[in-house]
């Protein structure tokens, strides 16, 4: 049962209370499930489909499109010709500049193109294509390390040249992240288990089969950040997912927190206000609260690499959705098509209507299956089209739904008509920018309003 402020009786009854983030607080302190304190939406969930479902690692797919930009940051140079023969693990692209991510080769074989190729996030972007030659060879890693004999510098070298970024879909390089400033210390490290986006069930599989793995990325993160406290948020529709974490980190400065299932609960800024009671500034980041957060993917990626100094060639991804004949989480190499994904989950199930690279509330729609899977692909969602609503957005009606709805304390309506006239500096000083894109607004619109795309437009144009 979801216990909402203001709702449950029997766990007050029982000498609990309300704490001042509207979180129900055990007799004895810690709140048994809290979450952020304004606005959010509970979708239907849709992880039914694949929750039980354990990994299925998929074979190397006879060729890989790897973009050179797979990050937020600075896209990469290629480091490979027309013609080149690679090993798996072997660096294809790479920047010089702090803020980017190598980008390595996922399979074996011969590099057959290198120029403009479809991209599931910017329509078309250079990328390196490698036909397999089914060899599956990979570079020589070296020996397994201890990463408890290593020094943060060495942890966070470990960390760059393996290519790492944030898997929960954003894509941060994760050791930008970790690489704060001097004058922002980081008191507290957050691992993002909350999986609060509908049908994904990735994260969940890996909390429950990895669980070592996530604990073992957050220890190591905490010891290159010197921080001291440790959480895990994880929703609590996950329960088996709490016990393992909770059983692993006993004896342990990490606390596994219950969050209630609400999106979006696993946004960066309602974790941190959920979990220690942070608010994040206007235009600011965590780290001007002291804080880290990171998803529990990356965490067990981080281990990864610092131990077995693997690359990130791989990972994991919920192919789901009614228009998936037989959803599931798979391992998936780096540039395997949609199309080869798919028909490895069974294929489609009658007409697609829509498909989209991550969830139903914050993913992208894709035109076509030819686009690869990329670090930042956390699910492929297909819907059948006879499943997709009529797309006829009206006029805003002030019902003040999405008000209620943002979490940001936002006004979507006022910034909405404002985006829609071009008015941008208007919307800006409404706080545009403080929009986390997160679709709550336009999920609860009556009058189908397409908020989210036009607050990509309106931040877009503020950028120009
Ligand atoms: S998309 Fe932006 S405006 Fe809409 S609910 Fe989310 S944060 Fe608020
Ligand atoms: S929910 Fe839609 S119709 Fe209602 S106030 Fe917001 S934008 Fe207008």
């Amino acid at each position: 049962m979801v216990l909402e402020a203001g709702k449950g009786t029997s766990i007050e009854d029982r000498g609990s209370r309300l704490d001042t983030r509207g979180s129900f607080v055990a007799a004895g302190g810690r709140a048994m499930i809290t979450t952020f304190k304004k606005g959010g939406i509970h979708p239907p969930k849709g992880k039914n489909l694949t929750r039980d479902k354990a990994v299925r690692t998929l074979p190397p797919p006879p060729q890989v499109v790897l973009p050179l930009s797979q990050h937020l940051g600075v896209p990469c140079e290629s480091k490979v010709a027309k013609g080149d023969v690679v090993k798996v693990g072997q660096v294809i692209g790479e920047s010089p500049a702090f803020v980017s991510a190598s980008i390595h080769a996922s399979i074996a074989g011969k590099v057959t193109n290198v120029g403009p190729m479809p991209n599931p996030v910017l329509g078309q972007a250079p990328a390196v294509t490698i036909e397999s030659d089914e060899t599956d060879t990979w570079v020589e890693l070296g020996p397994e390390r201890d990463w408890k004999k290593l020094s943060s510098e060495e942890i966070l070298g470990s960390i760059r040249s393996s290519g790492l970024v944030g898997l929960g879909g954003a894509a941060f390089p994760t050791h930008v992240k970790l690489s704060p400033p001097k004058d922002k210390p980081i008191k507290v490290c957050i691992l993002n288990g909350a999986e609060c986006e509908p049908y994904l069930t990735a994260d969940y599989r890996l909390m429950v089969e990895e669980t070592d793995k996530i604990i073992t990325g957050l220890a190591i993160m905490m010891k290159v950040l010197g921080a001291e406290e440790g959480y895990i948020g994880v929703e609590d529709d996950k329960p088996e997912a709490i016990t393992l974490l909770k059983k692993a980190v006993a004896k342990m400065n990490i606390e596994v927190v219950t969050l209630e299932a609400k999106y979006p609960q696993g946004a960066e800024k309602q974790l941190i206000a959920a979990i220690v009671g942070r608010e994040v500034p206007s235009g600011g980041l965590p780290m001007d609260v002291g804080c880290v957060v990171q998803n529990v993917g990356t965490a067990a990626a981080i281990t990864q690499a610092v131990t077995t100094r693997r690359p990130l060639i791989d990972r994991i991804v919920t192919v789901t959705g009614p228009g998936i004949a037989s959803p599931q989480n798979i391992r998936v190499r780096s540039g395997s098509s949609f199309s080869f994904v798919i028909d490895q989950c069974g294929g489609l199930k009658g007409e697609p209507g829509k498909v989209i690279m991550g969830g139903p509330m914050m993913g992208i729609a894709q035109a076509s299956l030819d686009v690869p899977v990329i670090k930042g692909t956390s699910g492929i969602l297909v819907f059948p089209r006879a499943e997709i609503p009529p797309d006829q957005p009206g006029p805003c009606i002030s019902c003040g739904r999405c008000l209620r709805a943002c979490p940001m304390s936002l006004m979507p309506s006022i910034i909405g008509i404002l985006a829609e006239n071009e008015r941008f500096e208007e919307a800006k000083r409404y706080n545009l920018l403080d929009c986390v894109e997160c679709g709550c607004c336009a999920y609860v619109c009556p009058a189908r309003r397409p908020m989210v795309h036009l607050f990509k437009y309106a931040k877009a144009a503020l950028r120009k």
